[in-house]
């Protein structure tokens, strides 16, 4: 491991805002996105084309908050880490993530190889 790839206390308090930014902005996201993802009513008096359309958006809504939902648990687990101190960690080799990628991916579980093999 490089002297680049080292977890200082700097580093690690500038992840750990960056994952409670994250979980805000992921948290306000699904907040705005819950009632588009609400099943449609069959009995609401629109067209059928129309009904078809609302029922699109409403499945494209639901699958945009379950990306919101796995993305939040993933900070939410990289945010326990951080507390329990093995941040930084890949949850499959246990080698270190890296911080390059930690940078653009604070919440990413897995080093760069084992993401990319799964
Ligand atoms: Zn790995």
């Amino acid at each position: 491991m490089s002297d680049d790839d080292e977890l200082t206390a700097d580093r690690l308090v500038a992840l750990t805002l960056a994952l409670e930014q994250r979980r805000t902005e992921l948290q306000r996201a699904l907040e705005a996105t819950r009632d588009d993802s609400r099943p449609v009513e069959l009995e609401l008096s629109i067209g059928r084309l129309t009904r078809m359309d609302a029922m699109q958006q409403q499945q494209m809504a639901a699958a945009l908050r379950q990306r919101l939902e796995t993305q939040l648990a993933q900070v939410q687990r990289a945010l326990g880490k951080l507390v329990e101190g093995s941040y930084g960690q890949c949850a499959s080799c246990e080698e270190p993530i890296g911080m390059a990628r930690l940078l653009v991916k604070p919440e990413a579980p897995f080093c760069v190889p084992c993401q990319a093999s799964r």
